[in-house]
């Protein structure tokens, strides 16, 4: 089973440097949305793949876009952008914020404060055909926190996304990435049907791989990263921070 998730965290104008890496602009976005429609890649979401049931050749041609963090500065482009062209998408939320801001960026990065949604902004995305899902309760590392505490992590806020907006949340994506430790057990006891990760080694429904699209990627770029090939490179980890590894290496 392989199709390409993308991941995503702002879309904004004139981002703050202090977020900007994390950030695309609309024309990017929109450039980003023009390529999975060039290649005839049909935009899904995980309640989709369960809802619809899709065999492994019908999701070869599909392609999800996750938001992380759920900033609410997206219902200003990003929401009626998709909403436009009828696209559904995945918000992944730190529920321990919501209504709140990125406290955990401003704490550990520095980072601007920006708005997190509320449980009205969670509702409206539902009502909206959007997909809303876990990003833990506190956005913590949750390879680095015993197993227990990382189930609380990703069970309590699954249960309480599911209050706020009455129906099953089915994924989870791991704040940095970070994979917990006996994550299989875990999800599965919490009752998640995926788990997302960023670099994963190997592809399990619990550690599905995502590909971030930045500002810096061209048109070129990005039609690479949504292919099968660049899937596969990934296998290995980052290419880039491979490379970037390897240079580091020689220097010292
Ligand atoms: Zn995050």
């Amino acid at each position: 089973m392989y199709f390409p998730i993308i991941m995503l965290h702002y879309v904004l104008n004139d981002p703050h440097e202090s977020i900007a890496k994390w950030s695309i602009t609309p024309r990017k976005f929109i450039e980003m949305l023009d390529c999975i429609a060039e290649i005839g890649l049909q935009v899904t979401t995980f309640e989709e793949i369960l809802e619809k049931k899709f065999s492994g050749r019908e999701l070869g041609n599909k392609v999800v876009i996750t938001f992380d963090d759920c900033p609410s500065s997206l219902f200003e482009f990003a929401i009626p952008e998709l909403i436009k062209r009828d696209l559904k998408a995945v918000f992944y939320m730190p529920t321990a914020y919501i209504g709140q801001y990125n406290i955990w960026d401003v704490e550990q990065h520095g980072t601007i404060e920006t708005p997190i949604m509320d449980e009205l902004a969670l509702k409206k995305l539902v009502e909206l055909g959007m997909e809303v899902g876990s990003h833990s309760n506190h956005h913590i590392k949750l390879s680095a926190i015993s197993e227990e505490n990382a189930f609380e992590e990703i069970n309590d806020s699954k249960e309480l996304l599911e209050k706020i907006v009455g129906k099953r949340i089915s994924s989870i994506a791991y704040p940095f990435g970070e994979i917990p430790n006996n994550f299989k057990v875990s999800l599965k006891r919490a009752g998640y049907q995926f788990g997302l990760s960023i670099y994963s080694p190997s592809q399990h429904q619990y550690s599905l791989r995502r590909i971030g699209i930045y500002q810096t990627d061209s048109r070129k770029s990005m039609l690479f990263k949504l292919s099968r090939s660049y899937h596969l490179l990934r296998g290995i980890g980052s290419p880039i921070k491979k490379l970037k590894e390897l240079v580091m290496k020689k220097e010292y």
